[in-house]
């Protein structure tokens, strides 16, 4: 069997997985198909292309949970980090990266480095043996998506993501919203109360309409419309084809009772359900959207018991493929059907820049560790990097699972803080800390 660590797809997983095994001393292979095969996205033959935004977030690593996570790599020598560094761009708090540097000198980082070689070609199929780390990315090359897809059921492999936003549990104003599922169905007390709602009057769903109406929209690309129009219409869409059409979908009020008052029937109800384990996240049943940002939280904030809303994400409509990785890996991210390929980046359903270089950062290690026969734990659950790979691997609801950021909303609270708005600043401190202590020993571990 070949010691080699053998990489599909180049990006920003990829690259910072194929960075961490070499440094560690394996020889890695890189098969990145561009610039033969293209994406509708990518411009370059670059290794870490930048698609669209040029922003890693925020880089504050005491009250930013992106920003803890780039303290993390940078502390265990990432260089997607490092040649984001270099190449920074005045952006205020965030992190803005100056594109073309940056993605020429991560490729010439990795093609100088000896225990690495570069080949661009296409992958499309499953490999029987060897290590593998499969990173392709949210435009996975189709060949290669219909193996996966062969291998791991067609459920469990997604080409689009269609998100409802999620929301802070501790955000929701529970003087206004009260826990119930339809009918109050469900065996145990826990059950039937898995949703939480939040109750409108006739004014307040025809306010509602109206501003769904007119809400800035992101316009569909090319192609983008396949797949979703059937089963997951954006609620700005359903509004469009009737000012009722909410009230007889995700919107009906029927099968609740208003806890708060019992004899006010409301007109419509918007649902929460649990998006975690730890409940401290919910998401809105069936309210995938295509509004703008900005339009998205003033447009739901509108919502009695979300006035104070706090999004750990936003909802979106994208061209996305992505495995359902809590049915499909193990913690140490190895496809539990073929353990010797991994996956890594944003096809195992986190989003973002910054996250899938961190599953690649993760990845590239366990890989490495394993093929050295040292195998190590994965990260801590209480850093970002543990929350988040704890979070796909496992803390998810599988049946809903979406693509997600990280937030503080996957770390375990910190016993003993004030909860709500006000004690945010010390909570997010102490998350913060906790997260460098366990992380830097984790590094330590395999020094
Ligand atoms: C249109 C679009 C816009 C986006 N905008 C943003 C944004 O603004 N900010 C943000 O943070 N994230 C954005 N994302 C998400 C972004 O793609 C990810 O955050 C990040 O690039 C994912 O890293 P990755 O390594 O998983 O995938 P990628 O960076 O896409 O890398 C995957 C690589 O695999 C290669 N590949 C695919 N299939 C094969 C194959 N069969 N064989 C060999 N190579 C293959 C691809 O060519 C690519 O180089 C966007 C995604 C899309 C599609």
């Amino acid at each position: 069997m070949s010691e080699t660590l053998h990489i599909i797809g180049g990006g920003m997983a990829g690259s910072e997985a194929a960075w961490q095994a070499a440094n560690m001393g394996v020889k890695v292979v890189i098969h990145e198909m561009r610039p033969k095969v293209e994406t509708f996205a990518h411009r370059t033959g670059h290794l870490a292309e930048m698609v669209c935004s040029n922003s890693f977030r925020s880089d504050d690593d005491e009250q930013n949970a992106v920003g803890l996570l780039h303290w993390e790599m940078r502390a265990a020598n990432g260089l997607i980090m490092a040649m984001a560094d270099k190449h920074r761009l005045p952006a205020g708090g965030a992190l803005a990266v100056d594109r073309d540097p940056f993605a020429e000198s991560v490729t010439a980082a990795l093609t100088a480095h000896p225990n690495i070689s570069v080949e661009y070609d296409e992958i499309t199929d499953l490999p029987e043996d060897g290590h593998w780390i499969i990173a392709t990315g949210p435009l996975t090359s189709a060949g290669l998506g219909a193996a996966i897809q062969a291998e791991t059921g067609a459920d469990a492999l997604a080409f689009f993501d269609a998100i409802a936003p999620i929301i802070y549990a501790e955000s929701i104003n529970m003087d206004v919203a009260w826990l119930q599922s339809r009918y109050d169905k469900g065996d145990t007390d826990e059950e039937r109360k898995a949703y939480l709602n939040c109750p409108m009057t006739q004014a307040q769903y025809e306010a509602f309409i109206d501003a769904l109406l007119t809400a800035d929209k992101t316009e569909f690309h090319e192609g983008e419309t396949a797949g979703y129009f059937d089963g997951c219409l954006p609620i700005e869409v359903m509004a469009e084809r009737g000012r009722e059409t909410l009230r007889f979908g995700p919107m009906k009020p029927v099968g609740l009772t208003n806890a708060h008052a019992p004899d006010d029937k409301p007109y419509a109800v918007v649902q929460l359900r649990r998006d975690n384990a730890l409940g401290t996240l919910y998401n809105i049943v069936g309210f995938q959207t295509k509004m703008k940002y900005g339009a998205q939280t003033e447009v739901l904030r509108m919502i009695p018991g979300l006035e104070d809303a706090s999004f750990a994400r936003l909802g979106g409509i994208h061209r996305n493929t992505f495995i359902n990785s809590p049915t499909l890996l193990d913690n140490q991210m190895r496809l539990k059907s073929k353990p010797h390929i991994r996956f890594a980046g944003q096809i195992t359903g986190v989003e973002g820049y910054v996250e899938s270089a961190a599953m690649g950062l993760l990845s590239g290690r366990l890989a490495a560790a394993e093929i050295l026969g040292q195998p190590i734990e994965t990260a801590p659950a209480n850093s970002a990097m543990g929350a988040l790979v704890h979070h796909i691997t496992g803390g998810a609801e599988a049946k809903t699972f979406q693509p997600m950021n990280v937030n503080f909303g996957l770390f375990h609270p910190v016993e003993g803080l004030k909860g709500g708005r006000r004690g945010r600043k010390d909570r997010y401190k102490a998350y913060t800390d906790r997260a460098k202590a366990d992380w830097q020993a984790w590094l330590a571990a395999q020094s």
